[in-house]
C-alpha cells in the first residue's frame, strides 16, 4: 500500500467527513442486516440486491442521495469482502464502525486523469464531490485504479493507493521456513530467529498509560479531555505506523530468503489460542504484555500473511497448527507437560530444549498438523478462492 498524507482545506474536510459518515452508515446497516439474517429465511441477497436497495434508499433519503454513490457502494463491497474474510477464517468478524475510529471510504474507477502534479513536492488527487485535494508526494505515486481515504485518530488524513505489491524473487539459499505467531514475540522463525514488531518504546508506553489514566479522570466535554485524546491518538498512530512499516520489511525479507513459507492457519489457531496465552499454556504473567501486543498480533499478523501471499504468490502454505506447541520438533513426542512455560519448551521424552515459539515454528516448517493424539495431517495449500458467503439484505434502510 502506498500511503500519502492528504492536506484538505477546511471546506474539503467537511465533505470528506460526510463521505466517512455515509460509508459508516451503510456499513453498519449491512452489518445489522447480517446479524438479523438467519439461514432458514432462505438465501440472503447478494451484493447486487443490496446495491438495488441502496438505490431505493437514496431515492428516499435526500441526505444519502447528496453523497457519493461510489463511496456508498464501495462501503457495501468492503463489507462483503470483510464478511468473506470472516467466513474464510482469515479475518475477525466485521464490527460496527464508530464515529472517529478508523474512519474512511474508498473510491474506485480511478483514471490517470484523476491525478495532477503541482510541483516537485505536491500533487493533487480528485475525490468525488470534493474536488482536487492536495497531498505530499513523498515518493513516486503508483498507477492505481482505486484508493482509500482515511482519517486516523490523530485527525490526520491520508490517501492510500491500492497497489498489489510485485512478487519478490527468491535470492538466497531458499528452502522452507515456518513462521509462528508468538504471544510474547511477534513472530518466530524455524531458523531460530525471533522477530519483534516495534511497538511503542518503554517510555512511550508509560506515557500512554499515564495519559489514559488522566483521560479517565478528565471531565466529559472539557478542553483538557480533548487535548488528552489528541495526544493519545498521536501515540497510537505512531505505533500503527511502525507496525505497518515492519510488516512491509518483514514480508519482503521472507519472500526473498525462502522458497516456501509455511504459516499457521489462523482459523484453527483462533480456536485454541486467546490473547491470554494458549490452551496448551494458559497465560499467567503474559496478561499485561498480551494487552500491549494485542493490536500488533491481531492487525499485524493478518497483514503479514496477506503481504506474504502477494509478494510470494503460490509459495505460502497454511498449516493447521492447533497442537504444534505441544509437539517436540526433535523427536515428535506430543505432551502438554513439555511446554514448560510461555517461552520455554523442554521435551519430557527426549529432553530437547528450545524456545517454545521456535519449537512451534519448526513444527510448522515441517508441515505437520498435530492432532491431540500426535497424528499428523498434510499441509493445505493457500485457498485464494473466496468462499460463498451470504451477504445481508439491506431491506429496511
Ligand atoms: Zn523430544
Amino acid at each position: 500500500m502506498s500511503r500519502f498524507r492528504l492536506y484538505p482545506t477546511a471546506d474539503q474536510v467537511a465533505v470528506l467527513e460526510s463521505h466517512c459518515g455515509h460509508a459508516r452508515y451503510v456499513w453498519n446497516l449491512a452489518l445489522e442486516q447480517q446479524s438479523w439474517w438467519h439461514p432458514r429465511r432462505g438465501p440472503a441477497p447478494g451484493y447486487a440486491e443490496q446495491n438495488r436497495q441502496l438505490t431505493d434508499a437514496r431515492r428516499e433519503f435526500g441526505w444519502l442521495a447528496a453523497g457519493s454513490v461510489i463511496v456508498q457502494q464501495q462501503a457495501l463491497r468492503d463489507f462483503a469482502t470483510a464478511l468473506a474474510g470472516f467466513f474464510r477464517g482469515s479475518h475477525r468478524k466485521p464490527s460496527f464502525r464508530k464515529r472517529g475510529r478508523g474512519e474512511g471510504f474508498r473510491n474506485v474507477a480511478v483514471k490517470p486523469g484523476d491525478f495532477r502534479r503541482e510541483n516537485r513536492r505536491w500533487s493533487r488527487v480528485r475525490v468525488p464531490k470534493v474536488g482536487w485535494v492536495r497531498f505530499r508526494r513523498t515518493r513516486p505515486v503508483p498507477a492505481a485504479t482505486s484508493f482509500r481515504v482515511t482519517r486516523d485518530r490523530a485527525g490526520r488524513w491520508h490517501v492510500a493507493f491500492a497497489v498489489v505489491p510485485d512478487p519478490v524473487a527468491v535470492s538466497g539459499a531458499g528452502g522452507v521456513v515456518g513462521v509462528d505467531r508468538g504471544v510474547v514475540v511477534s513472530a518466530a522463525l524455524s531458523t531460530g530467529e525471533l522477530l519483534r514488531c516495534p511497538g511503542l518504546r518503554r517510555e512511550e508506553a508509560a506515557r500512554l498509560f499515564r495519559l489514559q489514566r488522566r483521560l479517565a479522570r478528565a471531565k466529559r466535554g472539557s478542553h483538557r479531555r480533548g487535548r488528552l485524546k489528541a495526544r493519545i491518538a498521536r501515540l497510537r498512530a505512531r505505533e500503527s505506523d511502525r507496525r505497518k512499516d515492519w510488516v512491509e520489511k518483514t514480508s519482503t525479507d521472507l519472500a526473498r530468503r525462502f522458497e516456501v513459507i509455511r504459516v499457521e492457519d489462523l482459523k484453527i489457531r483462533q480456536m485454541t489460542r486467546s490473547a491470554r496465552g494458549t490452551v496448551d499454556a494458559p497465560g499467567t504473567n503474559v496478561r499485561a504484555k498480551a494487552g500491549l501486543n494485542r493490536g500488533i498480533l491481531a492487525g499485524g499478523w493478518g497483514l503479514l500473511v496477506r503481504r506474504l501471499e502477494q509478494k510470494a504468490p503460490g509459495r505460502v502454505e497454511r498449516i493447521p497448527a492447533a497442537y504444534t506447541s505441544r509437539r517436540c520438533s526433535s523427536c515428535g513426542h506430543v505432551a502438554a507437560e513439555s511446554r514448560e512455560s510461555q517461552s520455554r519448551f523442554v521435551c519430557v521424552a527426549c529432553g530437547h530444549e528450545s524456545n517454545a515459539d521456535i519449537n512451534a515454528a519448526r513444527n510448522i516448517a515441517a508441515g505437520r498438523a498435530v492432532t491431540p493424539q500426535g497424528g499428523r495431517a498434510l499441509a493445505v495449500p493457500v485457498n485464494r478462492e473466496p468462499q460463498r458467503t451470504a451477504p445481508p439484505s439491506l431491506a429496511g434502510v
